[in-house]
């Protein structure tokens, strides 16, 4: 087990004056990584929009009047096409993202069982984020090829009540435990900018970095306000927060991949190179990251070209899977699962949309 951290230790490290903070999580990242190496991902869409969850921040959620378009469940060869097109732009993973609550026995688990095991054939880290699973489920996944699963805590439990309604905490943390039991890989991170506090801020990184064992993967995002949601308001997170959650998260969890995330395009080049400095090792790559923008793969390419940096390769933090036959046998029938569905009130928002202007002031 790695070292307990307490929310004040972590406070301290986030408080530091930003040019410490920022040497020591740069001198954390060189013991541990290489630190001209960042990965790059690919977040695919699978099944966009529609989503029955109140997530805050989130246009896919059907109840808020967003634009985007939304998708049925692509098909394994739409997905290959994809993956192909990713890996030939130097992503050497691939995230696939589907707007469900939670992952269902039925044809589509399938058909993305599938997809996980088309990916993991080409030699991608293959990710998923589908929503709450169950152990069987997860085991299945791994089974299929999965590398990673994706389940944010998206900020700390308390502040989690104010921008979702439609589930808990603990639901969050159980689907991480499941897949770490399943021994897939656990990426889980959160958004800033959603109105919280520093104390919250540190309240995720604690939770995150007291688990055993601590995530590979942490996505740090800048919430990237959409019109229609209840966030839509938000002021941009300033990229000195953004270096600070980076930073932080890099000392108190040396090892994990530290994923710059969503917010990218807000970011000056010198902005985002801070936050290489400060330990970030993975940037999303792609036009768009499930439905927000995201900087276009040539600007990238260019910023890498100037800071020195080459994409790292797939697997170096771990074994690419094996995928076993076991994956189509569903090992579960015993029907839907109940997960918490506190709440549940969509007028709940309004209030979340009025708090929202409260804290901009
Ligand atoms: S973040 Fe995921 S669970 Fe929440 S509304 Fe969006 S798609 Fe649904």
């Amino acid at each position: 087990m790695e070292k307990k951290w307490s929310k004040e230790a972590v406070l301290e490290i986030y408080n530091k004056p930003l040019m410490e903070l920022l040497y020591e999580a740069a001198t954390m990242h060189r013991e541990n990584h290489n630190p001209l190496e960042v990965q790059i991902s690919t977040l695919l869409s699978i099944k966009t929009g529609g989503c029955p969850e109140d997530c805050g921040y989130c246009p896919q959620a059907a109840r808020y009047h967003t634009d985007i378009e939304t998708n049925n469940l692509m098909t394994v060869s739409q997905v290959k096409a994809q993956a192909l097109r990713a890996k030939s732009n130097g992503s050497s993973r691939l995230c696939m993202g589907a707007a469900w609550r939670n992952i269902q026995n039925n044809e589509e688990f399938d058909q993305v069982l599938e997809m996980v095991k088309t990916v993991n054939d080409l030699e991608m880290e293959v990710c998923c984020t589908l929503g709450m699973m169950t152990e069987e489920q997860a085991q299945r996944l791994a089974d299929a090829g999965l590398y990673a699963y994706n389940h944010n805590l998206d900020s700390s439990e308390e502040h989690y009540k104010e921008i979702i309604s439609t589930r808990e905490y603990d639901d969050r943390l159980k689907t991480i435990e499941n897949a770490s039991n399943a021994g897939i890989s656990v990426c889980s991170g959160g958004i800033i900018g959603m109105g919280e506090s520093d104390e919250d801020r540190c309240g995720m990184l604690v939770t995150l970095a007291n688990m055993d064992p601590q995530p590979k993967s942490v996505p740090i995002n800048a919430l990237v306000a959409v019109e229609g949601t209840p966030l839509e308001d938000q002021e941009p997170v300033s990229i000195w927060d953004m270096a600070r959650m980076v930073a932080t998260t890099r000392i108190v969890m040396p090892k994990a991949v530290v994923r710059l995330s969503a917010g990218r395009t807000e970011m000056s080049d010198e902005g985002q190179a801070l936050c290489f400095i400060a330990g970030a090792s993975s940037i999303f790559a792609g036009d768009k990251l499930l439905t927000t923008p995201n900087p276009d793969i040539n600007e990238d390419r260019k910023l890498f070209k100037i800071l020195g940096l080459k994409p790292k390769a797939p697997f170096v933090d771990g074994d690419q899977p094996v995928s076993h036959d076991g994956y189509k046998e569903c090992l579960s029938t015993s029907g839907n699962v109940k997960w918490n569905r506190p709440g549940h009130k969509i007028e709940r928002n309004e209030a979340a949309k009025e708090r929202a202007k409260v804290l901009r002031g």
